[in-house]
């Protein structure tokens, strides 16, 4: 290369004397030359032929051209070099951007794809469990990212009121929070439920005030949060609280509408858990309506038979209540209502069920609980009737009548083998029996049914 390089420096020094030689003698140049000689000759310090000035003159033009000559192969390289950068550069960035819009490409395909699965989960069951946690796998599952998991819990409406509760957690639980409730105007959802914005939270150790202290430890890289009002018609159903990574609250601002749709899923899930809980639901109380209760009453006698457990009810009448809302009003009336049953619902284990029998009078079934043994370690049904009594007498004690409320519990027990030919019905009516005995005795008092002495006296 070096020397084909040199070859033709050569032959362009070759060529450019033999124009200046064939300029001289064609062109009158050496005539031109002589006149500038002897113009000049006067002039010259020294004493020069015309062959001297010649010489001198031609050497002056060789340096003058081979200046140009390497100044122009200077610029033309410098100009190359310039180019070829230039042209590395735009194929570099038509190299970034089309990886760009392939990364974007796969992540439009990604989002409509988790868009497709997140509508095929939600829709799969009904069941308000498996939808509430289809919600938080799917909140979870979109705002994790490489580095971090989200916790993220859901906070429901409860029934005639404004205040969420919540329901559940995914890499949290209800300890993570100071408080199970928070009213509408808690300023950890406020703007959430108020004015139905998602929250951003660039840092939840300073603007989640819910989250306890000792938890935030834990988050590792999850610092921001992000609230979530779920929406339907207006109406916020339930918000969804998440501690999460920083880029997600990055991305939820580029990707707004992916992640709006994503929301609306997740809201319209919840819409279905909920309508499917009100057919089962008392709306006023949040236990089971009556219908439901029968409904499922039947069904674990006939199951209690069949797996050979026993299995007891319980009537829980409030003492005169009638009094509270003759002298406070109805809504106090109401307010006493939802006290008592979350009382009762407190006092039982998640597989009993409790249900609204009729205005202030509630049923509690409990599965798998037979009477109750004195001196027995079991939790019989004895016990469950004196917990909630003495919950309800501790929760109103002190105050002034009517509101020194108490209640009256009957119980019925059907004992596996010898209870075998007793239905629904017959319990009820035995557990009425036993109420009404409570309420002609005294009152805030439990009345049992005593079964006829035999061998299978449950558990
Ligand atoms: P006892 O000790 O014998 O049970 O007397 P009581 O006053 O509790 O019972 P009674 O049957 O005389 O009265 C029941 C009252 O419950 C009458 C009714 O107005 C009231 N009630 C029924 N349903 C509701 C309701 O949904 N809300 C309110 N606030 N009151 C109700
Ligand atoms: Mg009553
Ligand atoms: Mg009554």
């Amino acid at each position: 290369m070096g020397f084909v390089r040199s070859l033709l420096w050569f032959l362009l020094w070759i060529v450019l004397i033999g124009i200046a030689m064939y300029a001289t003698g064609n062109f009158a140049v050496a005539d031109y030359l002589t006149g500038v000689f002897l113009a000049l000759q006067p002039y010259l310090p020294i004493n020069v032929s015309f062959d001297q000035f010649q010489i001198v003159l031609t050497i002056l033009s060789l340096l003058v051209v081979f200046l140009i000559v390497t100044g122009s192969a200077v610029l033309v390289t410098w100009m190359g070099t310039r180019l070829s950068v230039a042209r590395q550069q735009l194929a570099a960035q038509h190299a970034a951007s089309e990886r760009a819009i392939a990364h974007l490409a796969e992540q439009q395909d990604q989002q409509f794809q988790q868009l497709i699965h997140l509508g095929q989960t939600l829709t799969k069951r009904l069941d308000k469990r498996v939808l509430v946690q289809a919600i938080v796998d799917a909140a979870s599952r979109i705002t994790s990212t490489a580095q971090t998991n989200s916790t993220v819990s859901l906070w429901l409406l409860a029934f005639g009121t404004e205040v969420v509760q919540f329901e559940i957690g995914r890499h949290c639980d209800a300890t993570w929070f100071t408080q199970a409730e928070l009213g509408i105007g808690d300023p950890s959802v406020s703007r959430a439920m108020q004015k139905q914005e998602t929250m951003l939270l660039p840092s939840v150790a300073e603007q989640l005030p819910i989250l306890r202290k000792d938890k935030v430890a834990q988050l590792g890289s999850a610092t921001a949060g992000l609230v979530v009002p779920l929406v339907i018609e207006n109406t916020v159903l339930g918000v969804v609280i998440l501690c999460c990574h920083p880029d997600v609250l990055k991305s939820h601002g580029e990707r707004q509408r992916f992640y709006e749709a994503m929301w609306s899923e997740l809201a319209l899930a919840l819409a279905i858990a909920i309508q499917g809980e009100l057919a089962i639901i008392d709306r006023l109380t949040g236990v089971h309506n009556r219908e439901y209760f029968m409904r499922r009453l039947v069904q674990e006698v006939d199951r209690a038979s069949r797996y050979q457990f026993p299995l007891s009810l319980l009537m829980v009448d409030i003492d005169n209540f009638k009094a509270v809302n003759d002298t406070l009003g109805h809504p106090q009336g109401d307010a006493v209502l939802r006290i008592i049953s979350k009382l009762v619902k407190r006092e039982v284990r998640a597989i009993d069920l409790v249900g609204r029998y009729g205005g202030e009078e509630f049923i509690v079934l409990l599965p798998e609980t037979g009477l109750g043994r004195e001196g027995s370690s079991t939790t019989g049904a004895v016990l469950v009737a004196e917990r909630i009594r003495k919950a309800v007498d501790e929760e109103f004690q002190g105050l002034q009548k009517p509101l020194a409320l108490s209640v009256s519990v009957g119980v019925a027990v059907r004992r596996f083998p010898d209870d075998r030919g007793m239905d629904h019905k017959e319990l009820i009516r035995l557990a009425d029996e036993q109420l009404y005995k409570a309420k002609t005795t005294g009152k805030n008092k439990v009345c049992v049914h005593q079964p006829e002495p035999a061998s299978g006296v449950g558990a």
